[in-house]
């Protein structure tokens, strides 16, 4: 399903609602002069402080933005139909291996601005400039305190150690969080040593993958396993919420950055790309700038519970809890590189 918010529709007869995303009916549009004060954005996220921004954007900029809110590959496929007759400026999703999709169909165009390198950290972001991260998520691991000190806790090697038989749960490597997981391990470690590790991970399953990280989370709250592998957010979100079963969920585990003493903990991104022939290039760039000021960084990240990819930008409130710890500094851009390798090397693994 595709969410319009564009101004743009609010001027538009409903019927027209879908052909106003694609080609704009405001009066604006068809302005001389005006029309390049706009920039189209396509956008996996779905948040509704994001609105709040894009107006502020506007506010000082006087270009309008037109947003798009649909799912990642839904995205993809748009760009990719609207061929001869682009449409889309700026593609922002989430995961540097769903950036690297839309490098791979040639959606994406590379852009220096000294903004960006110079605010966002050269290992988050593409080295060609064809997309820059924007937020940080960090995928950790939560165990259950009755069952698990974290002194017993190292690194996500050690969970394929003996002592972890039975003990891990772990989501599908179907997704592309732990494809991208394994992209960084293979950057890092080799095909050789990734293979290994992911073989001794299968092994110490607590029980066959399934479900999200949330699933993972309250499997280990539940007792079904001692230690899961999961993006930060999702504990933040159900740290946050109100209600008293995940609250219950939360009491039950801890939080733990692996791999301190060696490469860091594994980090990914948030993004956005500007799209090849972008009608509104320019205002593509000085959007994605916009979203490298301090303010933007920090409601841009805080939707998610995500942390500021932009350095000196306070993470939110919520991960305060989490406190400091040490990032892997792999370039992201390894991730989607090596992604063909590392679902072989799942696949091979038996990691469903
Ligand atoms: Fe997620």
């Amino acid at each position: 399903m595709v969410r319009d918010f564009s101004k743009a529709s609010l001027f538009c007869p409903l019927s027209l609602l879908f052909l106003a995303v694609m080609s704009g009916c405001t009066n604006q549009d068809s302005q001389q002069g005006d029309q390049d004060k706009v920039v189209s954005v396509y956008s996996a996220r779905h948040y509704d402080t994001d609105q709040a921004l894009y107006d502020d954007f506007t506010k000082q900029t006087g270009i309008e933005v037109k947003l798009l809110e649909s799912k990642d590959n839904e995205l993809l496929e748009r760009i990719k139909n609207e061929g001869n007759n682009p449409q889309a400026d700026v593609l922002i999703t989430v995961d540097a291996g769903r950036l690297w999709r839309a490098e791979q169909s040639k959606l994406l165009q590379p852009i220096n601005s000294d903004t960006l390198n110079q605010k966002i950290p050269e290992n988050l972001r593409h080295p060609d400039g064809l997309w820059f991260g924007l937020t940080k998520r960090v995928r950790m691991l939560v165990y259950n305190k009755a069952k698990v000190k974290p002194t017993e806790l190292s690194t996500y090697e050690a969970l394929a150690e003996p002592a972890w038989k039975g003990r891990v749960c772990v989501r599908s490597s179907n997704n592309i969080y732990n494809q991208s997981l394994l992209g960084s391990f293979i950057e890092s470690k080799g095909e050789g040593t990734t293979e290994e590790w992911a073989k001794g991970l299968v092994a110490n399953l607590a029980r066959p993958p399934k479900g999200g990280d949330v699933d993972q989370i309250k499997a280990v709250a539940a007792g079904q396993c001692d230690v899961a592998i999961v993006n930060h957010y999702y504990v933040a979100r159900l740290a946050q919420s109100e209600s008293a079963k995940n609250k219950a969920v939360i009491d039950q585990v801890g939080v733990f950055f692996p791999n301190q003493k060696d490469r860091g903990t594994h980090v990914n991104i948030s993004g956005a790309g500007v799209v090849a022939n972008a009608p509104h290039k320019e205002n593509a760039i000085a959007f994605m700038e916009y979203l490298t000021s301090p303010e933007a960084q920090k409601v841009f990240a805080e939707a998610n519970n995500e942390y500021p990819a932009v350095i000196g930008v306070e993470a939110a409130p919520a991960l305060k809890q989490y406190g400091e710890f040490k990032a892997d500094t792999v370039n992201v851009s390894a991730y989607g590189r090596n992604n063909p390798e590392a679902t072989k090397i799942a696949d091979r693994a038996g990691w469903q």
